[in-house]
């Protein structure tokens, strides 16, 4: 799989060694600021593979008019993937000033 393969040379990189991945542990994939236009693919890729991810969804992206948001995160559910809130609509949560405290 592409992404776990780049993800393993970033770790080599980091590390400056080799590192093996170990068949007894489990790698969480996460995707955040969804659904979007990329969401399909992040899909089929998963599809192809037999993998599930997390699905850290943004609000707006349901409520800005683009109705194949719609389908992109019922289908997300539909294939048994896990989808979880990443606020209504991100750039909040991240400004400091607006945070509440
Ligand atoms: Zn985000």
């Amino acid at each position: 799989m592409q992404i776990l393969f780049l993800s393993m040379l970033t770790i080599q990189a980091y590390y400056g060694r080799t590192v093996q991945p170990a068949a007894d542990r489990t790698i969480y994939l996460t995707f955040d600021d969804g659904p979007g236009e990329g969401t399909p693919h992040v899909l089929d890729v998963l599809k192809q593979y037999g993998v599930r991810g997390t699905f850290f969804i943004n609000g707006q992206n349901l409520d800005n008019g683009v109705t194949e948001n719609e389908d992109y995160l019922l289908r997300t559910l539909n294939e048994g993937h896990v989808v979880a809130d990443h606020s209504y609509n991100h750039m909040l949560h991240n400004n400091k000033k607006d945070t509440p405290r």
